[in-house]
């Protein structure tokens, strides 16, 4: 099936019988609105959460298209509004199968220059609520509501485990998201819930958009990278229907790097100089 944006995802019934939560669509080129379209195209039921209402221009059409059934307003810092959204969840859905988390932040002011110096407390912590603690805080609201097991997915970067040009915060949050994937699946293991991690290469989106030389993180991730391509949407949204679907089982507390092979590589020039 080609989307709207240009990409083609594999239909099928891999998620037939299958209902979810995806958070973190702000637009067409959010991560999660593509994880989604590959969702929907092999069955999935889905639910969508947004952020402000200033969103949900954009977001409302999105999940139309695919039939969605319950768009809801939740700020994963309010903790209002997070009860509000898993009530309604819980009443239209009763229970679910996957949970999407493809949600974070960090001021702008932060992604850029020196991580020492930039870094203020009061913006740290934010970036740690916003892009560590809200997967920690929706993993427990979840699998209150999947008693059946299941899957949950977050979406991190290379920035965690390398120190990576104006990342900074951002960074030290996808290192703490990561860890707390391994602590969440240990929790969750033995009530069938697998919960897992993609490492994404760069991607145009808003979130890119905020961080300092974001589109020089594309073109050096892809020089860089073993594949020497673009990381797709297509290769991110395939891995999150691996590890939603059925064909994930087994797999839990994994961080899966989605990048042409950037993370894996030494010296980025065959020049031997
Ligand atoms: P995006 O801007 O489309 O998505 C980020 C989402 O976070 C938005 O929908 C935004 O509304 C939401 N959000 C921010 N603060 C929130 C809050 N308080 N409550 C609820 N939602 C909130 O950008 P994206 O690139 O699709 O990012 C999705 C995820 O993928 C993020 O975790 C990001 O760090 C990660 N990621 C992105 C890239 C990339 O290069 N774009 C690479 C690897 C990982």
């Amino acid at each position: 099936m080609a989307s709207d944006s240009g990409w083609t995802f594999p239909t099928g019934e891999l998620m037939k019988g299958k209902k979810g939560l995806v958070m973190g669509v702000a637009n067409a080129n959010s991560i999660a609105w593509g994880i989604a379209s590959q969702l929907a195209a092999q069955g999935a039921e889905l639910a969508f959460t947004y952020l402000g209402e200033s969103l949900e221009r954009r977001v409302r059409p999105l999940a139309e298209s695919v039939g969605a059934k319950l768009l809801i307003q939740a700020d994963v810092t309010d903790d209002a509004s997070m009860d509000a959204a898993f009530e309604q969840l819980e009443k239209e859905f009763g229970t679910i199968d996957f949970v999407v988390h493809s949600v974070a932040f960090a001021n702008k002011d932060e992604l850029k220059g020196s991580f020492i110096d930039n870094t203020s407390r009061d913006s740290f912590l934010l970036a740690m609520n916003i892009s560590c603690f809200s997967f920690v805080d929706v993993a427990r609201r979840a699998s209150k509501i999947m008693p059946n097991g299941g899957s949950m997915i977050t979406m991190t970067y290379l920035g965690s485990e390398r120190a990576i040009p104006n990342y900074n915060t951002m960074g030290v949050a996808k290192a703490a998201l990561e860890a707390a994937t391994r602590y969440i699946a240990r929790d969750l293991g033995p009530r069938g819930i697998r919960v897992n991690a993609i490492s994404a290469g760069a991607m145009r989106t808003l979130s890119l958009a905020g961080i300092s030389g974001g589109r020089g993180m594309i073109a050096q991730g892809r020089a860089m990278s073993a594949m020497k391509e673009d990381t797709s949407m297509e290769g991110v949204a395939g891995a999150a229907l691996w590890l939603c679907s059925d064909l994930g089982l087994s797999t839990t507390g994994e961080v899966i790097h989605v990048d042409a092979g950037f993370h894996m590589m030494g010296l980025a020039s065959d020049d031997e100089g």
